[in-house]
C-alpha cells in the first residue's frame, strides 16, 4: 500500500518505519528543512528502547528520583523504571534515520496540505505537487493541519516555556514545583541545567518569572511550545492522526513520547482498521486520562492537602504511582 506520513519526530519517523517494514510504500513529509523538535526536554523512560534499537551514546543524563517541592514539605518519588535525558533533536534524528534506512522516503522543507480525500484515496498537496496514496497518518504535532482541515476538534492546550542554564550537573534527581494546574522544574542535563513550567497559556509565562526572580535566576533565551491534552478523535475515513495532533499527552506532566509510540504501535498493529485503532486507544487511555484531571482540579487544594501527602513514593513516570 502507499501511505503517506506527515511530520518526521519521534513519532511519525517510528509509524513510517514500522509500516516500510511491513512491506508498504511509505513518504514522510517533514515542513521543516532539518529534523528535531526543539521545543521539548527530552526526558523518556527507559521504555524508550522498547521501540528503539539501545544507543547510549545519545543519553545524556539518567534520572532515578525526583523531589517534589510542596510550600511546606517535600516528598520524594523514586522512578522506576528510570528515566533518560537526551537532545531530542539527536532523538528524531536517529528515529528518522531508521525510517529512511527501513526504506521510508524522506521529503524535506516539504509542508503536507490535505488536497482531497475520498473512500478510495487521500490527495496530498506539497509544493503546488499532488501526490496520491491510499492511507495518510498525520503526527503534525499539537497544532495538526490536518487535524483543522479535517475539522476534527482541537484537544485541551496548555504551554511549555523552558531554558538551558550553562551549569553543569550529572545529578541523578530533578526537582518540581507544584503550581496552579501544573508545575515548574529543574532538571540535571550533564552539561547544561534545565528550568522550565507548564500551567494554563496565560499564566504560564507570569508564575514562572515570579519564581525565577524569588529564586534570583537568570533566564536564558527561552523556548516555547503548546502541549496538547485529552484524546480527541483519532481518524477520518482513510487518515489516522497520531501522538500530540490526537492530543495523547500523560496529563500530570504533559510528556507525549512514550503515550505517542504505544499509540503508534497499536497504528501499526491495528492498520489500517482505523475504528480498532481507536477502540483500542479508548480503552487504553481514557480513563487514565479522565481520572487524571480529576486529580489536576485539585491542585489549587495542594496547600492544605500537603501535609497528608507521604514522604516518598514509588512513581513510574509513564503510568502514575505505584504501590509499594
Ligand atoms: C516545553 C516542552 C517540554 C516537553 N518535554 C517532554 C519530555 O521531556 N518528554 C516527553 O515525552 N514529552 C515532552 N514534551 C511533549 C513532546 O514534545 C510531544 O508530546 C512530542 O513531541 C509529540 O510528538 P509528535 O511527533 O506527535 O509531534 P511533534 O514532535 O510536534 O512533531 C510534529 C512534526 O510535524 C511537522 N509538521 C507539522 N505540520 C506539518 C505539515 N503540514 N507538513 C509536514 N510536516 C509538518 C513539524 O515540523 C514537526 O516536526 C514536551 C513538550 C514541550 C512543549
Amino acid at each position: 500500500m502507499k501511505i503517506a506520513v506527515v511530520g518526521s519526530n519521534t513519532i511519525g519517523a517510528y509509524i513510517a518505519r514500522k509500516l516500510s517494514e511491513s512491506g508498504n510504500s511509505v513518504d514522510l513529509f517533514e515542513r521543516k528543512p532539518h529534523i528535531g523538535k526543539e521545543a521539548c526536554s527530552g526526558l523518556f523512560s527507559e521504555r524508550i528502547w522498547k521501540y528503539f534499537p539501545e544507543k547510549v551514546s545519545i543519553v545524556k543524563n539518567t534520572i532515578t528520583s525526583a523531589t517534589v517541592h510542596f510550600p511546606k514539605k517535600t516528598m520524594k518519588l523514586d522512578l522506576s523504571p528510570k528515566m533518560l535525558v537526551f537532545h531530542r533533536g539527536d532523538f528524531d534524528s536517529y528515529a528518522t534515520d531508521l525510517a529512511v534506512k527501513a526504506g521510508a522516503k524522506l521529503h524535506l522543507g516539504a509542508f503536507a496540505k490535505l488536497k482531497s480525500h475520498d473512500k478510495n484515496l487521500v490527495t496530498l498537496e506539497t509544493d503546488k505537487k499532488e501526490m496520491e496514496f491510499d492511507y495518510l497518518i498525520a503526527c503534525d504535532g499539537s497544532v495538526s493541519t490536518i487535524r483543522r482541515e479535517l475539522k476534527l476538534p482541537d484537544p485541551h492546550f496548555r504551554l511549555g516555556i523552558f531554558f538551558y542554564k550553562p551549569e553543569e550537573s550529572n545529578s541523578s534527581f530533578f526537582d518540581v514545583w507544584p503550581t496552579k494546574k501544573g508545575f515548574i522544574w529543574k532538571l540535571p542535563r550533564g552539561k547544561t541545567t534545565e528550568y522550565g513550567i507548564i500551567e494554563e497559556p496565560d499564566t504560564a509565562r507570569k508564575l514562572f518569572d515570579v519564581f525565577c526572580d524569588k529564586n534570583s535566576i537568570k533566564q536564558e533565551k527561552l523556548i516555547s511550545a503548546i502541549i496538547p491534552m485529552g484524546l480527541v478523535k483519532p481518524f477520518y475515513g482513510r487518515i489516522a492522526l497520531c501522538g500530540d495532533s490526537i492530543g495523547l499527552t500523560k496529563p500530570w506532566s504533559g510528556g507525549g513520547v512514550l503515550w505517542g509510540l504505544i499509540a503508534a504501535d497499536i497504528l501499526v498493529k491495528t492498520f489500517p482498521d482505523f475504528n480498532m485503532y481507536q477502540k483500542q486507544l479508548k480503552s487504553l487511555f481514557s480513563m487514565r486520562i479522565a481520572r487524571s484531571n480529576l486529580l489536576l482540579k485539585a491542585f489549587p487544594l495542594v496547600p492544605y492537602l500537603q501535609y497528608f501527602a507521604p514522604a516518598q513514593i514509588h512513581f513510574d513516570a509513564d503510568w502514575g504511582p505505584k504501590p509499594f
